[in-house]
């Protein structure tokens, strides 16, 4: 008996995540034994480069030998303790050290809690009920947030989930995102009612779509304007794209999506963020930042209650505090390095084999979307209507020479500054005959 067939008698679907199942792709998920670097080792011993990065954590490379030292030394120290730590002070200076909009910074262990703690704060803060996401947006599993949602939700081609009351879901007005026009009617709509707008500033769960020029810029204006909070998810996105992520990338004018044609000013900050992945270093760790008013409505000094044993862990905040004080310059300069002449290798691997598709970016991370499309891809009906059968050869082609793709076209590929050269050249060597097998070639 497989691993596999072992997994899906104890497990449902043999997989504690959905996204893992090889569900959109066919065959078995390949299980891990151990990773190093760039590199995944399975459980027969295969060796294959990785660009899933445990979806996003990985940005130093798996096992990066002084994160792994700074886990052991805090583990003798005692696995946890439900009391407060100096650690958690120093991640949460680290974080608004990046982020300074994220005056305040709470930790709980997962995103999904750092998404559904922002809604409530919201909620709590203005005492309105309604919330607005965009379609194909993913922010965890909480039951007002899986309307339309992306990642797995999307692989699986589902509207939401069962066992969610239809009073939850009315609470959550799903708007398709790059679409101002319909986010202006939204809220006039339910004028007086919108506690928040939520929304992944790169979009990056259904497959990378980034935001149009002026479009958060537009967002944050007419959420002032009605007084509703803004929610920046940066799990994804946080610490990964640029050293304080795509907030970091638009307060710099490096990237100029906030901007309306023009239009240089700054731009006003989100009310909060929330932040994973990357900023636990690999270990259950995640957070909600903002301004400092909206922060202490928080238990204990504030009525929002929200609480954790685990929050705030001794492991998983010395895997974050070491994460970050390694992720600097040279760092993101390189996973952009390897990011860019991979998108230019896959294009022209692709083109050659002329298949048609479409490689989009955010920053480092980017998609490839197979397909005919007239032009980007700017929202989740449009990223719906890729060609996933072409998707599913070209994963298996490349995970059949030994490259560990996200195993769904509505994910972006990971990368990490430990990918050197020579794991960039496995990437590309096997690329010219996924694109064969994407364009049907046996
Ligand atoms: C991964 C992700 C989440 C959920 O985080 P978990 O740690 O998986 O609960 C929320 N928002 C975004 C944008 C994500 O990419």
């Amino acid at each position: 008996m497989s691993l596999y067939q072992r997994a899906c008698r104890v497990i449902p679907g043999g997989v504690n995540s959905p996204v893992r199942a090889f569900g959109s792709v066919g065959g078995e998920p390949v299980f891990i034994a151990r990773a190093s670097g760039p590199y995944l080792y399975d459980t027969d011993g295969r060796e294959y480069v990785d660009a899933v990065g445990s979806w996003g954590p990985a940005l130093l490379g798996h096992a990066h030998p002084e994160v792994v030292a700074a886990v052991q030394a805090a583990a003798a120290r005692g696995l946890s303790f439900g009391a407060p730590t100096a650690a958690e002070v120093e991640l949460a200076e680290a974080v608004r050290v990046r982020v300074p909009a994220a005056a305040k910074v709470r930790f709980v262990s997962t995103g999904t809690e750092a998404c559904m703690t922002a809604v409530r704060l919201a909620r709590g803060a203005t005492g309105r009920d309604l919330i607005i996401k965009f379609a194909g947006c993913y922010h965890g599993h909480s039951d007002g947030l899986l309307a339309a949602a992306g990642s797995g939700v999307a692989t699986q081609g589902l509207p939401g989930s069962a066992g969610v009351t239809e009073a939850t879901a009315a609470q959550t007005i799903v708007v398709p995102y790059n679409d101002l026009h319909a986010l202006a009617a939204a809220l006039e709509a339910y004028a007086g009612r919108i506690a928040a707008v939520i929304t992944e500033p790169a979009a990056a769960n259904m497959g990378v779509v980034p935001p149009r020029p002026g479009f958060n810029a537009l967002l944050r204006r007419l959420t002032s304007d009605v007084g509703a909070l803004l929610i920046y998810d940066e799990v994804l996105t946080g610490f990964r794209v640029g050293p304080s992520g795509w907030w970091g990338l638009e307060q710099s004018g490096g990237e100029r999506s906030n901007a309306a044609p023009g239009d240089t000013r700054p731009m006003p900050a989100p009310d909060l963020f929330t932040f994973g992945k990357v900023v636990g270093g690999g270990m259950p760790l995640a957070a909600i930042g903002g301004r400092a008013e909206v922060m202490d409505l928080l238990a204990p000094l504030g009525p929002v209650y929200q609480a954790g044993t685990l929050s705030g862990n001794p492991l998983a905040t010395a895997a974050g505090i070491t994460t970050l004080a390694l992720a600097d310059a040279a760092v993101y300069a390189r996973v952009d390095e390897v990011s860019a002449a991979l998108q230019a290798a896959i294009g022209e691997a692709l083109s050659h084999a002329g298949v048609p598709h479409l490689v989009q970016a955010a920053g480092s991370l980017f998609t490839v979307f197979f397909g005919d499309f007239s032009g980007p891809v700017h929202d989740y009906a449009i990223a719906q209507t890729q060609d996933s059968a072409a998707f599913a050869r070209f994963f298996h082609a490349m995970l059949d020479a030994g490259v560990a793709l996200p195993p769904s076209g509505y994910e972006a590929w990971f990368l990490s500054a430990a990918h050197d050269d020579a794991a960039l050249n496995r990437i590309v060597e096997a690329l010219p005959g996924a694109a064969a097998a994407a364009g049907g070639a046996r």
